[in-house]
């Protein structure tokens, strides 16, 4: 970003000094004006890139869901991913048949594949 500071600055100064040579040097001018939209345009392209690279950093949210089994019945459920959630947890008693103990059986990536 400090470039792009860098930039903006020496793009304002040979514009400057591209309007006040115009009257007496008009090849010198256009030399000066010319830097300074190639400074203008490197600053918007970087920022562009910048902004694309929040994006990359900051994608959707992950859909991961958790399986959970009653060991016991037939019950099984499946629940949205919590942070602490790992395969084999102990989860509480089955609420089916309050015999054997809920646990975690294995956590998946639900969603589309990316790259
Ligand atoms: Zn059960």
């Amino acid at each position: 970003m400090l470039i792009s500071i860098v930039l903006i600055i020496i793009a304002f100064y040979t514009l400057n000094l591209a309007l006040s040579t115009f009257s007496s040097d008009v090849t010198l001018a256009t030399l000066y004006f010319t830097v300074a939209v190639l400074s203008f345009g490197f600053v918007v392209l970087s920022v562009f890139r910048v902004r694309r690279g929040y994006a990359l950093a900051n994608p959707a949210p992950l859909k991961v869901m958790s399986i959970v089994k009653c060991p016991q019945c037939s019950f099984k459920q499946i629940k949205n991913f919590a942070v602490g959630d790992f395969v084999f947890k102990k989860l509480g008693m089955c609420t089916q048949c309050g015999v054997a103990s809920l646990s975690i059986t294995g956590i998946y990536y639900d969603g589309p594949t990316r790259r």
